[in-house]
């Protein structure tokens, strides 16, 4: 089944890693093994790019900037939309890659892929709308308005757990505002962003764009050398709270721009006043879908006093019930972790809250089975367990309780990360109070659905350790540009603002 898929996408058993229009072949790099997380088995190899490779992806991404950003916007949302309608016909092959290569269930794999067809939809209505505003002038005979230009070429580092949507966030955006991209994808993940880049080369073909929509495979001493690297006026990185910290301090020091998506500790409050029903669905999903491997995922419980025994005894019995298995089958809704690592992490985090006073309820092993297999867990917690201040990032949950609402939204704000953050209430009140500023710190915020699960028509990303970032929806393309403020004098004299004299 999954060679025929590879044959389909035109993947080889050793596929070169690094594309800026040709491909280069062979690159100079590191050989990435691809492995398939649900039997730990390889799938293909990935040849990474060299230090000097991905110079020369960066050269072209320069080089063809200066084309691009020449051309009318809704024209490069033409190269776009030719990206999206590719998607679109190999949704199910790229979304059972994904399924293949990081584990996300069927539907997990196809929504992803999804996500990115929205994302270029999206794009293609965004290249028609990249509005200035006009400001009104305090001198006669002026106009003031702000234009936004492209910033110039945009380095793209993504992690592993949406090897795909996350570029397109980026991409899709970037490219209609008229920047051009080197993209340096996890190396857990490097056939889907090969896979990707074949579908883009051969959407664009013909439109004389080489160059704009560049591929690097590497690890973290290519991002390194993004980071560092004045050819690139914003590099937008998605991955974990210490690649923010390392990455973030080098593009400081050369005065670049980053734009962070970094990791989250994400919270639910489950009101006495919420419909138990809906409350129990939305937890489930937040916590579980994606094997607890969402930068949404739902990690932390805060559930009133009087309704925790009941509410986690039904959770409890849904964990059971859920099926964990090969991502591919229908009914399986908890696929594999990425790695080994990724299972010693999360049975290393549930001996430390053992240890920390935390009560196993359900859950706390690895499966028996070849690949990466847990099973989801619900650990009872108290909020002073330092392990519940970590992002561990496998479908662990901590339950808390508390007894009143402002004891619920302390607890909830009191992590590093500002992510992602839900209540389920009926109460108004209780729902108003979390979305106000004394409520969540997040940059998302949501009622009466979990944490996880964002559409891309709003913008994307959280506050605090987070990193601040917002990519996706709203207006967050503002990001991929230069604004320019822009006063024009069509009067015969020359007024000064603030009333400044300077007579000759
Ligand atoms: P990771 O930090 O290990 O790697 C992410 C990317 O950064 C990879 O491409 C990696 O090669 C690169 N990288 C790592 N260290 C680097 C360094 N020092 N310099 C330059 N590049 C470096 O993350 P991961 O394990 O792939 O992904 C999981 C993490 O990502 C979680 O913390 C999750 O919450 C977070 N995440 C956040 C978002 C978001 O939008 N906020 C989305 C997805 C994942």
């Amino acid at each position: 089944m999954f060679d025929e898929l590879l044959e389909r996408l035109g993947l080889r058993d050793r596929h070169p890693g690094v594309c800026s229009g040709p491909w280069s072949d062979p690159p100079g790099g590191e050989e990435i093994v691809s492995i398939n997380p649900s039997t730990g088995e390889p799938i293909a190899t990935v040849v990474g790019g060299s230090i000097a490779d991905y110079d020369a992806v960066a050269d072209r991404a320069v080089a063809a900037f200066k084309r691009w950003r020449t051309l009318p916007a809704p024209r490069r949302g033409e190269a776009v939309r030719r990206i999206g309608q590719a998607l679109r016909e190999h949704k199910d092959d790229l979304g059972m890659l994904v399924t293949l290569e990081v584990g996300k269930i069927r539907s997990e794999g196809l929504g992803e892929v999804q996500e990115m067809i929205d994302m270029a939809d999206f794009a293609v209505g965004l290249s028609r709308q990249l509005y200035g505003l006009t400001i009104a002038s305090e001198r006669p005979g002026h106009r003031m308005f702000e234009q936004w230009h492209p910033i110039g070429p945009v380095g793209i580092i993504s992690a592993f757990n949406f090897p795909v949507a996350v570029w397109s966030w980026n991409a899709m955006v970037a490219a209609v505002c008229g920047d051009s991209m080197v993209w340096k994808p996890s190396p857990l993940a490097p056939l889907t962003s090969v896979a990707v880049q074949r579908l883009v080369n051969r959407a664009v073909e013909g439109m004389g764009i080489d160059g704009v929509f560049g591929l690097c495979v590497g690890g973290a001493d290519l991002g390194r050398r993004m980071a560092e690297d004045d050819r690139l006026p914003l590099i937008s990185a998605t991955g974990s709270v210490p690649m923010g910290r390392a990455i973030a301090p080098v593009v400081a020091a050369r005065l670049g721009r980053s734009l962070l998506e970094l990791g989250g500790n994400n919270g639910i409050i489950v009101s006495p006043k919420a419909n138990l029903d809906l409350a129990l669905r939305a937890v489930v999903f937040a916590a579980v879908g994606t094997a607890g491997q969402r930068c949404t995922t739902l990690r932390r419980l805060i559930i009133h006093e009087s309704i925790a025994d009941g509410f986690l005894d039904r959770l409890a019995s849904a964990y059971r019930s859920l099926r964990v298995g090969d991502p591919w089958e229908d009914d399986v809704l908890v696929g594999p972790l990425i790695s080994e690592q990724a299972v010693a992490s999360m049975l290393d985090a549930i001996e430390q809250a053992k240890a920390q006073g935390g009560e196993v309820v359900c859950g706390g092993n690895r499966l028996d089975r070849p690949g990466y297999f847990v099973e989801p867990t619900l650990i009872r917690a108290n909020p002073g367990m330092p392990i519940v201040r970590k992002e561990t990032f496998a479908p662990i949950l901590f339950a808390m309780t508390y007894s009143d609402l402002d004891e619920a939204i302390a607890l909830h704000n009191d992590v590093a990360e500002g992510l992602s953050s839900a209540i389920v209430t009926d109460d108004l009140r209780e729902a108003e109070r979390f979305l106000s500023p004394e409520g969540s710190d997040c940059g998302i915020a949501n009622v009466n659905i979990g944490t996880s699960g964002a559409e891309i028509g709003g913008a994307f990303g959280g506050e605090k350790a987070t990193g601040g970032g917002r990519e996706a929806g709203s207006d967050a393309w503002k990001a991929y540009m230069r604004r320019q403020t822009c006063t024009v004098n069509f009067g015969g004299t020359l007024p000064l603002a603030q009333g400044v004299r300077f007579d000759l």
